[in-house]
């Protein structure tokens, strides 16, 4: 398992996709298979849907639910055999210690680090659904709040190799 973090905007999508293809890896991103759950239209998705338009975190459990049914899925599939990177998660300390519970320890986590003002810049050039103005601040308040604890578990794991944006 890898994980790859970053802020909204940072990048992470596009270099996890370049780095999952790269290294024959199967690819999750948890945003992604919370907008699936949105699209699937079932009364969960219709609950995801309304936290990911105000910029707000889909509770842990759920989350963690979501992504470990993704990965037995892939396992099942015979398509773990270069591994799995993640991509977005974990977004807190909790969701980080209740994967290495149901599914494992991460080998490695790449954290994108990059400053507000770029992330601001990015998203705002982006343009998608949840990319609104005041969408954006609560998505980067709520990166700024939860992940450094997420970033100092992983480094005191060991397990982290940082990459801070130029
Ligand atoms: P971004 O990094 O640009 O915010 P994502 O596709 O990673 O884009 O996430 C979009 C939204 O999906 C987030 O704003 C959040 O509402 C929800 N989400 C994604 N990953 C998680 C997660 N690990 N925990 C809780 N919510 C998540």
């Amino acid at each position: 398992i890898t994980l790859v973090l970053g802020g909204p905007g940072s990048g992470k999508g596009t270099q996890s996709t370049r780095l999952a293809t790269e290294f024959g890896m199967a690819h999750l991103s948890t945003g992604e298979l919370l907008r699936q759950q949105v699209a699937s239209g079932t009364e969960l998705g219709g609950q995801i849907e309304g936290l990911i338009s105000r910029g707000r975190l889909v509770p842990d459990p759920i989350v963690v639910g979501v992504l470990q049914a993704a990965v037995k899925d892939i396992v099942r599939a015979g398509n773990a055999g270069k591994g799995i990177l993640l991509d977005g998660f974990p977004r807190t300390l909790a969701q980080a210690k209740l994967f290495e519970e149901c599914v494992g320890a991460p080998r490695t986590v790449v954290f994108f680090d990059a400053p507000p003002e770029m992330l601001r810049a990015r998203l705002g050039a982006r343009g998608r659904g949840d990319d609104t103005e005041a969408v954006i601040e609560e998505r980067l308040r709520l990166h700024a709040v939860e992940t450094p604890s997420v970033v100092e578990f992983y480094r005191q794991g060991g397990v982290l190799a940082g990459t801070r944006a130029t």
